[in-house]
């Protein structure tokens, strides 16, 4: 345990994209511990990478690890007394704190230009040994490098780190852990464009936040040993460490979502309850000592303790998930799964959608069959139904009766990249980008489109596409896209 008093932790996601199930798994650790101590529990918002941060991902992360049930006692949208919380608007707390590393001599500046870093790693590369920073400007001689400075040459900020030895630190989880120093280069301090790197951000803000314990992910590990070297720099009292196992797909690897969904926004509009899936994510790393598996948060609270959570790699599985989702609906009352079906099915959501299909409404009762693909998940890709006549050809393609399902799977891939990166859908902006897709790569727009609305909703016939779209949202869409993709690899392959 840390000799400070109190504990506190946090969760700090970085906001460059759809809120994560890892973000509310490593969330709900940091949370559980918290209230087991009568500690306080930060969200702090990593922003320092500023071409991929964007405010809708910081917004959609705190909205969806409220909805999935978390809380946090400080953070960007709340204050508390070790704030700003936002990387962001802590910038000159950390040129302020490269500085004394530099007047130590625990960094150095480093005026190797990115040109001469990418011919260095190549010719690493040739010869087949480590690739990392040769430290070329190491040792220049202070003087030179503040007349470099002077004349205006950009520079980065590295960290000396040691050269032999080991770093060796104590996982609170996993035990000791042994890194030898020559694996590890003269890490980035401080980037050209005056930012800090993730490493100098993280470890000033922990410290200054007085943070005592970090629960993060495993992933994480193969940077303690820099963030350790610069607690010693400072002179700090570096944290307990408990590097959770990360979240894995069903085959083991890493969880991504090209193999699983990972956005919480879909494990909301697929109609999980949040209880249900905070449930799930806390027994991807602990387990009850009557080894029950439905249990709540409050329960697990009081029975939390730090030296019984698993070390062994948690599969993320679905049916299991859902198991649980079903466990949890049977306890709720009728008047309470009424409410939840009305949160779900929320009058938004019907204003939205009723313009689109009040012409087509003849009667009350057609109500459900005109609309169910905009509350269901699944809704399959009908594959059979395509009737694709002109794509994208090459005059080989001739006698290829798979090469429209080819050029379709060609085509969704690429659409489904453009999308990813979006923070939300709208219509006029999607009827752009598919506009402009087909004008780059030959699609005629009635084929594609026709194609995109089988893949959308999985009918031949539905209100305007892309407003359609916008309501279904993204992660409908992109849940569906991968499915036709797979289908299509299917139906290419018989
Ligand atoms: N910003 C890092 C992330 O995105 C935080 C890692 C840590 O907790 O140190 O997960």
């Amino acid at each position: 345990m840390s000799s400070k008093s109190t504990v506190r932790v946090r969760v700090a996601p970085s906001p460059t994209g759809d809120p994560h199930v890892g973000t509310a798994y490593i969330g709900l650790f940091n949370m559980v511990f918290a209230r087991r101590n009568g500690g306080q529990f930060i969200l702090r918002i990593e922003d320092t990478d500023q071409k991929r941060s964007n405010p809708e991902s910081e917004q959609a992360i705190s909205d969806y690890l409220r909805w999935v049930g978390i809380e946090w006692d400080e953070g960007p949208d709340k204050g508390g007394p070790k704030g700003p919380y936002r990387q962001s608007e802590r910038t000159a707390i950390y040129t302020e704190h490269a500085t004394k590393l530099l007047d130590s001599g625990a960094a150095y500046r480093c005026f190797c230009t990115p040109e001469r870093l990418t011919e260095m790693r190549a010719e690493q590369r040739k010869a087949g040994g480590n690739i990392g920073y040769d430290r070329r400007c190491r040792d220049l001689d202070p003087g030179e490098a503040e007349t470099r400075m002077q004349n205006g040459e950009s520079f980065t900020v590295r960290m000396k780190m040691p050269v032999d030895g080991e770093t060796v630190f104590e996982d609170a989880l996993r035990g000791t852990i042994c890194y030898p120093n020559q694996q590890i280069d003269d890490q980035v301090l401080l980037k050209s464009d005056g930012f800090p790197t993730y490493h100098l951000a993280n470890v000033v803000d922990d410290h200054l936040m007085e943070i005592t314990h970090v629960f993060r992910a495993e992933e994480w590990i193969p940077s303690t040993p820099k963030h350790l070297a610069l607690y010693e720099a400072f002179g700090w009292e570096p944290p307990v460490f408990v590097h959770l196992s990360l979240l894995r797909n069903p085959d083991r690897s890493k969880i991504s979502k090209r193999k699983n969904p990972v956005s919480l926004e879909w494990y909301r509009e697929a109609g999980f309850l949040p209880q249900a899936l905070l449930n799930f994510l806390a027994l991807m790393g602990w387990s009850m000592q009557d080894e029950r598996e439905c249990f709540s948060c409050d329960e697990l609270v009081s029975e939390f303790d730090l030296n019984r959570l698993k070390v062994t790699e948690p599969v993320f599985d679905l049916q299991k998930l859902e198991w649980l989702n079903s466990q949890w609906m049977r306890l709720l009352s009728p008047e309470e799964l009424a409410t939840e079906i009305r949160g779900f099915m929320t009058e938004e959501r019907l204003t939205k959608i009723l313009p689109l299909i009040h012409e087509r409404l003849h009667r009350l009762d057609g109500f459900t069959e005109l609309t169910n693909y905009f509350f269901a998940m699944d809704v399959g890709f009908p594959v059979d139904d395509l009737k694709i006549k002109r794509w994208p050809t090459k005059e080989t393609d001739g006698d290829d009766p798979k090469a429209p399902l080819r050029a379709l799977n060609k085509a969704l891939k690429a659409i489904l990249e453009e999308i990813e990166t979006l923070p939300k859908l709208e219509a006029e902006d999607l009827e752009q980008r598919l506009r402009d897709f087909c004008e780059r790569t030959g699609w005629k727009t009635k084929e594609l489109f026709m194609a995109t609305r089988l893949v959308a909703t999985g009918r031949a016939a539905s209100p305007p596409l892309f407003e359609t779209m916008e309501i279904l949202g993204k992660a409908r869409i992109q849940y569906r896209f991968r499915q036709a993709i797979e289908t299509l690899r299917g139906a290419i392959k018989k």
